[in-house]
């Protein structure tokens, strides 16, 4: 069965009190002496996607990624080599939105391959995870040339996929990497170091905005507060 906008309420509802009804068995299993039973990683994923993620799925990242196709809808298509989409697990609980691709992110199409991307899995390495368990992606999917700034015309043109991604993704959790993630997802122009270990709250998701991986490499003494922001993370997170 799936489920969409129109299902109506207390179908969903129904699906909601049964989840609660489950809960109770489970608790009244242990009270009364069940040690355990079959928990495999596939059975956990299931259990895992209960009242969200595929169940409520809208349209899925492949086919976000083929309407985006060659993109030519701005000028960054012009010096790319390679449209950098997005990877990891397309139902992740946690997602990591970074600026946009550097030179070795364009010459192999993935995010965060380079020496920021190296500082970043370590980080997501340190919080228990794999880059495989969670979704990586940035802002805009074109190196600019030179790495030059993003201009706004650029943004507003590939904003509205990075949205679609995280409307299909449904992350619980979204870990905005420095000053350009941060401001654009959280439509501020406050600095990242005022915005960086706080939570707000976008499209279903609590962000949490935390210092880029490159600025780290640049100013490794900053490193102890992204300690502290992804500590924040891993207890919201219940890891
Ligand atoms: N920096 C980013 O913001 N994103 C990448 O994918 C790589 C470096």
């Amino acid at each position: 069965m799936t489920f969409s906008k129109s299902t109506p309420h207390a179908l969903t509802s129904g699906v909601f009190a049964t989840i609660e009804d489950v809960k109770t068995f489970i608790r009244f299993l242990a009270e009364n002496g069940c040690q355990g039973f079959e928990c495999s990683k596939d059975t956990l994923r299931i259990v895992n996607s209960w009242g969200r993620k595929e169940a409520f799925a809208s349209e899925t990242l492949d086919a976000i990624r083929r309407e985006l196709g060659d993109c030519r809808r701005c000028r960054l298509s012009e010096k790319r080599k390679n449209i950098v989409f997005g990877a990891g697990d397309p139902h992740a609980r946690l997602m990591f939105v970074g600026e946009g691709p550097g030179y070795d992110e364009d010459q192999t199409g993935e995010p965060f391959v380079g020496a920021a991307g190296g500082l970043l899995t370590k980080i997501i390495d340190a919080i228990n995870h794999t880059r495989k368990q969670v979704y990586i992606c940035n802002i805009i999917k074109c190196r600019p040339p030179g790495n030059r700034n993003p201009m706004s015309d650029e943004i507003d043109t590939c904003f509205p996929f990075l949205k679609r991604q995280i409307a299909s993704v449904k992350p619980d959790f979204i870990c905005a990497l420095g000053t350009f993630a941060a401001q654009t997802l959280l439509e501020t122009k406050s600095p990242i170091s005022k915005l960086r270990g706080s939570f707000y709250d976008y499209m279903g998701a609590k962000v949490l905005p935390t210092y880029h991986p490159a600025y780290l490499l640049r100013n490794p003494d900053k490193k102890r507060d992204v300690w502290e922001d992804m500590k924040k993370l891993m207890k919201a997170m219940g890891v």
